[in-house]
């Protein structure tokens, strides 16, 4: 498997506080890495300096051998990173399909948003059979005409998911997908993680806090804590690891 994200040193401070030391990861093509941690262990922090919204005080990101410090948001995203975020940002008022529609809009990068689907450029039949079968891949096909604010937490949450596959990415950040979702909709959740990454040969990064879905869909975790990674390795061998139950899973 060829290394598809590579973060290596990783060191982030804010205002005195190191909330990243030196922290080091790498994703394959194809795989499936959970990182896990207490609050405020530096994932989400890790998560930006990766993606592009925080610069890094010292280390390197690489994507497909490309150097990413110093590269816009946009670019990663036409190199192939998508992202979820932990708080759900959906528009009322417009369609499950609208917003497919507008990620499609954004990944052609031709510049038309909701003004050119409410207006004049309505959608091409192109861009309709792309969203289409994102709809179909996440089960959302029945519920493409409705308004997002109908939808309930979990499907909503595949909306968020559906748009960020739009741009046909080869890796996926995801910043806890299960967040107020309840254990039926995790595990729905976790099945269409895994599906998608089978189907759509993506990689995927996820933080998150739900340890049977984390124990689901991962392959291999990395554990931070107080900004430090702790333990990496196989998702059974850090979940079974003393270390690792004592910081995050508050067990001994
Ligand atoms: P959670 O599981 O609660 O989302 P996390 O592991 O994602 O936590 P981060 O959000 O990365 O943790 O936070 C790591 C540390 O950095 C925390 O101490 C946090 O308070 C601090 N921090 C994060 N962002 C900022 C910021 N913009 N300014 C100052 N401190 C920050």
């Amino acid at each position: 498997m060829s290394t598809l994200l590579e973060a290596e040193g990783i060191t982030k401070r804010f205002a005195g506080i190191t909330a990243l030391s030196e922290a080091s990861l790498q994703v394959g093509d194809g795989e499936i890495v959970g990182l896990i941690g207490p609050n405020g262990a530096g994932k989400t922090t890790l998560f930006d300096c990766i993606y592009g919204y925080l610069r890094p005080d010292a280390g390197r990101v690489t994507f497909c051998g490309e150097d990413l410090i110093g590269r816009r948001v946009h670019t990663r995203a036409r190199l192939g990173i998508g992202r979820t975020f932990q708080r759900i940002e959906l528009f009322t008022g417009t369609t499950v399909r609208d917003h497919l529609l507008v990620a499609e809009r954004a990944r052609q990068g031709t510049g038309g948003l909701w003004r050119d689907l409410r207006g004049k450029g309505g959608p091409t039949s192109d861009e309709q059979e792309r969203v289409d079968a994102i709809l179909d891949l996440l089960e959302l096909s029945a519920l493409a005409e409705r308004p997002v604010e109908a939808l309930s937490l979990g499907r909503a949450r595949l909306v968020e998911l559906g748009r960020a596959l739009m741009i046909e990415p080869r890796l996926l950040l995801l910043d806890e997908p299960s967040s107020g979702l309840d254990g039926d909709e995790t595990a729905a959740m976790g099945d269409v993680l895994t599906r998608v990454s089978q189907e759509r040969e993506v990689a995927v990064l996820l933080v998150e806090h739900d340890v049977e879905l984390v124990r689901s869909v991962t392959t291999r975790l990395y554990v931070l804590d107080f900004g430090t990674l702790i333990a990496q390795g196989t998702t059974e061998d850090v979940l079974g690891d003393e270390a690792v139950r004592k910081a995050y899973l508050g067990s001994t």
